[in-house]
């Protein structure tokens, strides 16, 4: 046979392989990905290919792709019985990296910065070349299917600019791929156990089976024997998501859930569907029962998988769904990307934006279906990860009505276990109700004996307990839900139908008026028709911030963020409140006139949860009152 003949790599190219193998890769060991993708290809080429014409299959139709390490030699062979490549093919594919705009390419890589550029690496069609990243020297030896045995080539290069091709003599067809590691890759890539690793990860669900030639432990007496090499299928070959539905039952879809997300608990729903239309793709999600242990762990995982012909591509794709559904498990497969996209591709992808779009209407149409067909099943999930789908209201503006339309609230005339939904409380309201009421609170039972609530309950009117910290971040999102306002019910102005105005007159107007002056943290002291049993309650002013929202903040550390005075209102009616007016009537001067109006505001903090600046001096006043009281 003719010597081997030496060609070039075009210029560009040069400096492109430069890059990929020095620079260009975050992740070494998609390299495998790449290969095994190639050699299914090359399966599922030659299968099409020969249903035109058998004898390509030369009577092999055992279709596998073996990996062989080596670790004596450092060497990992990547071998298919796929279509193969003539002597021809393999200058074309092989010889030319990205075989359209590599110039381009290279200009953008030069513009890259070193933080941006390994992501980068996805722009090339330089699948093959990933390979160089691992060896110094790759070997490709094939013969394409249907030619003669003496028709197969050997291409060898070291990813510096040049290969050289030769003619082969080749019995099998298919293609082998020789990898002469690297120094510093030789353990890592010859490692059966992370090999299968590697596999399993990247390319577990691919369909033509992956078979590992291992060595079998040994017996150390035996050292000099040569080991015994077992073959092993290393992916489970099975794709889920790719199955009709009606053939799934339920454990298999239970027994995929766990796997993927490790979580033991049988998912509360889950949605496989295919779209169609301009874009096509697969989705197979999971909304879990409850909140998954360790959800909270780390950084938010955000965004399923997705995979291009069963090939995992992202493990956390962010375009595929919004933030605020990151409680949903599972992948998206699309074979319309390109196997190689980027993630700076994925972000302005047409094609990922469509998914995107139909996959949230569909994880939301699931969510009301739960809803309505198993509450149980769905109040489990809402209290585990309903924090989380409330975020949708600030984020999802389009959906953002449905979304809200998905929420449950604990409220002031649902008995303490239950939940309510907006749309139950609009249906349960009075017909000329024209507003939503709602209280924010640190708990169910604090809002509930709070004497904001007082009128509402004497009128009959519900209000909706909202005693998470999301629901103060949630709350600008929804002013508004099907046409009626949502209303705080400790807002300055109370309703109409709750409360009529109240004006203080004779001594207890003289009274709000001194209070006004000894009780300088509030903006005012004004008569109040919306308490019932209580004496005084402390109202937000319109526009500030509700009390619930500072106490959180200043937990969170934001001692700083502004306050706003609150108004105290009084209830005129109110025994305690008529004899203090009397006492400062009578004897203007009594020191007590001062101690009481303070109690009365502490009183009112106390009811909605404000924790007082000086608890001891709340204590000697209560005590000197009941020393008092009690020796009268
Ligand atoms: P891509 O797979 O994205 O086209 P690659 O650089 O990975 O880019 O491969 C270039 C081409 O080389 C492939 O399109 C294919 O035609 C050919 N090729 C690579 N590996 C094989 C293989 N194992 N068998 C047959 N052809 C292959």
């Amino acid at each position: 046979m003719s010597a081997p003949e030496k060609m070039e790599f075009r210029t560009e190219l040069k400096q492109l392989l430069h890059l990929i193998t020095h620079s260009l890769y975050s992740n070494k060991r998609v390299f495998l990905r790449e290969l095994v993708s190639n050699a299914s290809d090359a399966i599922h080429k030659l299968r099409f290919d020969s249903l035109d014409s058998e004898a390509l299959l030369e009577n092999d139709k055992d279709f596998k792709i073996h990996l062989i390490p080596d670790a004596k030699r450092g060497r990992l062979v990547i071998r298919d019985n796929g279509i193969g490549m003539s002597r021809a093919t393999v200058i074309e594919n092989l010889g030319t990296v990205a075989r359209s705009g590599t110039k381009a390419y290279l200009e953008k890589v030069k513009e890259a910065t070193a933080a941006n550029r390994p992501d980068l690496i996805g722009q090339f069609g330089v699948g093959f070349y990933s390979a160089f990243m691992v060896a110094d020297q790759v070997e490709v030896i094939s013969r394409q299917a249907g030619d003669p045995a003496d028709a197969g080539v050997r291409w060898v290069s070291d990813g510096q600019g040049d290969f050289t091709v030769e003619p082969v003599n080749r019995p099998a067809r298919g293609t082998e791929v020789i990898l002469h590691l690297k120094e510093e890759d030789k353990d890592e890539f010859t490692n059966p156990y992370t090999l299968e690793h590697i596999v399993k990860q990247f390319s577990d669900f691919i369909e033509i089976p992956v078979v590992l030639h291992a060595e079998k432990p040994g017996d150390e007496k035996e050292a000099d024997k040569a080991p015994e090499i077992e073959e092993r299928v290393i992916n489970s070959q099975k794709a889920l998501w790719l199955r009709p539905k009606s053939e799934i039952t339920p454990e298999e879809y239970n027994a995929f859930y766990t796997n993927l997300t490790g979580d033991p608990e049988p998912p509360a729903k889950v949605i496989h569907y295919s779209g169609e239309g301009s874009v096509e793709f697969k989705v197979l999600f999971f909304i879990p029962s409850k909140r998954p242990f360790g959800f909270d762990y780390g950084e938010p995982k955000v965004g399923p998988r997705l995979y291009v012909q069963r090939v995992l591509i992202m493990e956390n794709c962010e375009e595929l769904l919004p933030r605020y559904m990151r409680f949903v498990a599972g992948l998206v497969d699309c074979p319309d990307l390109p196997l190689n996209i980027s993630r700076e591709i994925l972000q302005h992808n047409k094609v990922l934006e469509t998914i995107r779009k139909d996959a949230t209407k569909e994880v939301l149409k699931a969510l009301r279906a739960l809803k309505e067909d198993d509450a149980e099943k769905y109040r489990a999930f809402f209290d585990g990860l309903g924090g989380v789908l409330k975020e949708g209201v600030r984020e999802d503006f389009a959906n953002r009505e449905q979304v809200a339309g998905l929420f449950l609230f604990p409220s002031l005339k649902t008995p303490h276990a239950d939940r309510l939904t907006l749309d139950q409380y609009i249906e349960a309201a009075p017909k000329e109700q024209e507003e939503i009421f709602f209280l924010t609170g640190d708990s169910d039972a604090l809002l509930r004996s709070s004497p904001i609530v007082e009128a509402y309950k004497a009128k009959d009117r519900d209000v909706l307990f909202l005693t998470e910290p999301v629901d103060e971040y949630m709350l600008p999102g929804i002013t508004m839900y099907k046409g009626k306002k949502l209303r705080s019910a400790d807002a300055e102005k109370a309703p109409d139908e709750v409360a009529e105005k109240a004006e203080a007159t004779g001594p207890v107007k003289n009274l709000l008026e001194l209070m006004k002056k000894w009780l300088p943290e509030v903006s005012d002291v004004r008569a109040s028709s919306r308490l019932v049993d209580s004496a005084c309650c402390l109202v937000t002013p319109a526009g500030a911030m509700s009390a619930h929202l500072e106490r959180m903040l200043e937990r969170m550390g934001h001692a700083d963020a502004p306050k706003a005075k609150r108004i105290l209102e009084v209830n005129g009616a109110h025994k305690a409140v008529t004899a203090l007016a009397e006492l400062a009537e009578k004897s203007p001067e009594d020191g007590r006139l001062v101690a009481y109006s303070r109690l009365l505001l502490e009183e009112a903090m106390l009811a909605e949860g404000t924790p007082l600046p000086e608890p001891a001096a709340h204590a000697q006043r209560i005590s000197e009152l009941i020393a008092r009281d009690a020796s009268r």
